[in-house]
């Protein structure tokens, strides 16, 4: 595709949230008769689904301590179900399953689920939560629960499958998408001001709006917006603290056990929800019998046939190296620096095995391939919703947002001139004004 001289909407990134706002406000320039996809150019260095988007472990839930997270959530999980065979989109449900720390965050997870009318269980206490859990998995073992909740929406999608078939709604509706264009740097009539054009290896393109569905290359595109690289944050106590950098990088840790999904059903031989659980009990190796860990942890996973296994992963890890000096690029499964390694495999397998008995002994089957990849967090790793320079929405999620579908859908409204209530709470005013999400007790970083 020739490169145009000029578009009106310039989207940067062909990922969930770069496609997803694509396609929605194609739909939504027709339906107030303000223009169509063909108003919209994607541009996107690499391919469709060539980010973060496309090695995700694709769960889609609603369980986040924080309100305003919950509640856009609930939005997203809605907009997965308006087509789940197109999306992929499996809606098997999903559980968190907890220990005693966790158990009154949960439960104020489960009473907000039920003001907002979002379908869960709540299972309290330990001989409860064992119940409950072996009427879905005989062979349940894990030690020290006490609570689990059982959201009845969410699940997971095949994760590059959703992304081509956005791709293929947004193309549909007259969206063009130009892979292999590098944006690198913008052009304004005066410093700090709205972007006039997009500068990229094949050239210039001038642009009314420009939208940054970036991922992990946020920080990347935010620093040739020249925007600041450390922020000012109003904490709980009221004292501001400054100096803080905008943008940390995380490495997230998954991988699969390469059985046979079919291992992984419910006792009535259904495909289970999504399981996570959190844990204090020591962690034993499955291989050695050796203390793993005798902090708390965490794991998820699920039955997967696009990975060819059970897939999953454990807690991410936060890259102490200086942000400027993290190599984003070769990114996922091409990093050398940020694929997992044996002690995950060894603790994720063996955190398998405590939970249920038909995973003892399987480490062997685990996949010895790359997996895993790295994301670009903000200071209080929630997503930034805004608009930079006077005429670039930015949106970054924090990296847990491949769930988070119906973001784009909100933005194209926006974009379209309807603020969105639910978009609120993550602009990145909040910073300084101290309206920040509350804190769980969580080991990961984003729940
Ligand atoms: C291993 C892993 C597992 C995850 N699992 C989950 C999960 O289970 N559930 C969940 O909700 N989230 C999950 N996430 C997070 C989720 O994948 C991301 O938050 C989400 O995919 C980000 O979407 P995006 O569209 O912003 O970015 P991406 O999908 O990363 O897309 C950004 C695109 O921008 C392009 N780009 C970057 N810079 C430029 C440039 N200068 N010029 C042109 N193009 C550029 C890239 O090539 C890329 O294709 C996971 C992340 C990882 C790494």
């Amino acid at each position: 595709m020739a490169i145009p001289s000029h578009v009106q909407y310039l989207i940067i990134g062909a990922g969930i949230h770069g496609l997803s706002t694509a396609y929605h406000l194609a739909q939504q320039l027709k339906a107030r008769g303000r223009g169509d996809g063909r108003d919209i150019l994607v541009v996107d260095k690499g391919g469709i689904a060539a980010g973060a988007s496309g090695i995700a472990c694709g769960v889609v839930r609603n369980n986040y301590f924080q309100p305003a997270m919950r509640e856009l959530m609930a939005h997203s999980v809605g907009v997965w179900e308006t087509d789940p065979e197109g999306y992929s989109y499996h809606p098997v449900g999903y559980m968190q399953i907890s220990p005693e720390s966790m158990h009154e965050d949960v439960a104020s997870i489960a009473r907000q689920q039920k003001e907002i009318g979002y379908e869960s269980t709540f299972i309290e206490g330990e001989k409860d939560s064992s119940d409950y859990m072996k009427t879905l998995f005989h062979d349940w073992q894990a030690k020290g629960i006490t609570s689990v909740l059982h959201e009845k929406r969410g699940g997971y999608a095949n994760n590059t499958k959703a992304i081509y078939a956005l791709a293929t709604k947004a193309e549909g509706e007259g969206v063009r998408i130009l892979t292999g264009c590098t944006v690198t740097g913008f052009k304004s009539d005066s410093a700090g001001g709205a972007i006039k054009a997009v500068e990229t290896d094949l050239g210039d393109i001038g642009c009314d709006q420009v939208v940054i569905g970036a991922g992990p290359w946020a920080k990347t595109v935010w620093d040739m917006l020249e925007l600041p690289k450390t922020v000012s944050i109003k904490g709980a106590d009221g004292v501001t603290h400054d100096n803080i950098p905008m943008w940390i990088y995380w490495s997230l840790q998954e991988g699969t056990l390469g059985v046979d999904p079919e291992l992984q059903k419910t006792n009535d031989g259904k495909f289970p929800p999504v399981i996570h659980v959190d844990s204090n009990e020591p962690l034993y190796s499955d291989y050695d019998g050796s203390l793993l860990t005798d902090k708390m942890w965490g794991i998820y996973y699920k039955p997967d046939f696009h990975f060819g296994g059970i897939q999953g992963g454990a807690a991410p890890y936060a890259i102490q190296t200086d942000p400027d000096d993290v190599a984003v690029d070769p990114y996922g499964v091409d990093s050398p620096d940020f694929i997992v390694g044996e002690d995950f495999a060894h603790m994720w397998t063996s955190a398998l095995a405590h939970c249920q008995k038909r995973f003892e002994g399987q480490f062997e089957f685990y996949k010895n391939e790359p997996s895993g990849g790295i994301g670009s967090f903000t200071p209080d790793s929630f997503p930034v919703f805004d608009v930079f320079r006077e005429n670039c929405y930015l949106i970054a999620d924090s990296n847990h947002g491949y769930k988070m579908l119906g973001v784009g859908k909100l933005v194209a409204e926006e974009l379209c001139g309807d603020r969105s209530s639910l978009l609120e709470p993550f602009r990145y005013s909040r910073y300084a004004e101290g309206k920040l999400h509350p804190v769980s007790n969580s080991p990961f970083p984003w729940s």
